[in-house]
């Protein structure tokens, strides 16, 4: 399998995102709203969270909604809102492409392209993101076992991306109290078994924005290559994920806590 590590064709464990690299001796974090509602405040946010340290933007254009009524994004528009806001920051962007059909609109402005848990067992899609020339950022299916993601993470090598980065989410058990239950042990095993670096998702796998900036710290402390973080200027007036946003006031305390997690195992943030 191509994910091992010793395999044929197996990476060094980094994967340059124009600059930003990941499985390097620094964590970058990934920041921005759940979802891109209108230019002013993609605009706003997104020179937010450049100021506050971010590495790379983040914002849905196309969005997985598990609900039909809910918003579905701006989809091209948005697209266009991330290539403004892309330009304006000079942060590399990650954005979500839901189908193949959108996958050359979404890589021709994405600088990593990402696949949600919804799509992780969407083989076909995984096969034309991996083929799309641009580096692939795959999330764990929210019920899917770690054998099932590396099958998944295979599926995008395969295809020929050499520039693949695995992102634990949450996934789903008994417990309702928060929206998945972050499942740290991902970290360490996936690091284990395979070379492709691994990020942590705290914002879906919590759900609670008050439970985000401990368990990313933990995420960091227990390995995690990157970091991916909702955070809107306004989490109440949010169209997607309110609930689980950061503000920019508390992302950039977030970030400072992180530093002291990240000197004490040997990296930086
Ligand atoms: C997201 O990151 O915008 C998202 C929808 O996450 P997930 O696919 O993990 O639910
Ligand atoms: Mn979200």
């Amino acid at each position: 399998m191509r994910f091992e590590k010793n395999s044929e064709g197996a990476g060094d464990g980094r994967v340059d995102v124009a600059g930003v690299v990941f499985g390097g001796g620094r964590v970058p974090v990934i920041a921005g709203p759940c979802t891109v509602e209108s230019r002013s405040q993609m605009l706003e946010i997104a020179c937010a969270v450049k100021e506050a340290g971010a590495s790379m933007l983040r914002g849905g254009a196309f969005k997985p909604r598990s609900s039909p009524y809910a918003f579905q994004g701006l989809c091209e528009k948005g697209l266009e809102i991330l290539a403004e806001a892309r330009q304006k920051t000079r942060l590399p962007v990650v954005t979500e492409a839901l189908e193949t059909a959108h996958l050359a609109a979404v890589a021709e402005v994405a600088d990593m392209v990402q696949i949600g848990s919804r799509n992780m067992h969407n083989s076909v899609l995984l096969h034309a993101a991996g083929a799309c020339g641009k580096p692939v950022l795959l999330k764990r299916g929210m019920s899917a076992t770690i054998q099932e993601f590396l099958f998944a993470a295979e599926y995008v090598l395969e295809a020929g991306c050499p520039r693949l980065v695995l992102c634990e989410r949450g996934i789903r058990t008994f417990e309702t109290a928060t929206r998945f239950t972050l499942d740290l042990n991902a970290v360490p095993l996936l690091k284990l078994r395979t070379w492709l670096p691994v990020i942590v998702d705290p914002s879906h796998g919590t759900g609670v924005k008050e439970l985000v900036p401990a368990m990313a710290r933990a995420a960091v402390a227990c390995g995690a290559d990157g970091l991916m973080i909702e955070v809107h200027g306004h989490p109440e007036e949010a169209l997607c994920d309110g609930q689980q946003s950061e503000t920019p006031d508390v992302f950039v305390r977030m970030l400072a806590e992180l530093r002291a997690v990240a000197v004490a195992v040997g990296r930086t943030v």
